[in-house]
């Protein structure tokens, strides 16, 4: 049964609320978890509580505790001069890590004028609910080394 320091092997589907597949575990191999260390968002945890080998657990999961709802302080509008000989390279939809005060943050550049560029720090599935499917294949206790690092050691872990 899943509890606080279980290591859980899952595999996983995961829907937005109008059906369609974000991310999936198929044709992969499972996801490997430590239970109550914050390796999955918290709302899905909250729900794989007490399930046990076997089980196939339907979980929805709201915003506020998945991704968090969508911060506008988060979005950006930046001169191009930021972007120095990279903004040839720059275009709407782009990824990149933006060097913040706090470290680099993921962003995705959501629209150009020109002069500026608007780019998004916030993460892609924010303000989303999010439903997952999930079916437990592997349930074993945590050793206490991998309690204190707080993730998985081995198979589909830190291999370290
Ligand atoms: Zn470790």
């Amino acid at each position: 049964m899943i509890k606080l320091n279980s290591v859980v092997t899952m595999h996983y589907e995961l829907k937005d609320a109008s059906g369609e597949v974000l991310d999936s575990s198929k044709g992969q191999d499972p996801l490997v978890y430590l239970h109550g260390a914050g390796n999955i968002i918290v709302g899905l945890e909250e729900q794989l509580l007490g399930k046990t080998v076997g089980d196939t657990v339907d979980a929805v999961v709201a915003p506020e505790k998945g991704y968090g709802m969508p911060v506008d302080a988060l979005v950006q509008t930046v001169p191009k001069e930021a972007f120095g000989e990279e903004i040839d390279k720059v275009e709407v939809g782009m990824r990149f890590q933006a060097e913040t005060e706090q470290g680099p943050v993921p962003v995705v550049v959501t629209g150009m004028d020109d002069t500026t560029v608007t780019v998004d720090g916030n993460h892609p599935l924010a303000g989303k609910e999010l439903h997952f499917h999930v079916s437990i294949a592997e349930i074993r206790d945590a050793t206490a080394e991998e309690v204190e690092h707080k993730h998985v050691h081995g198979p589909g872990g830190h291999q370290h």
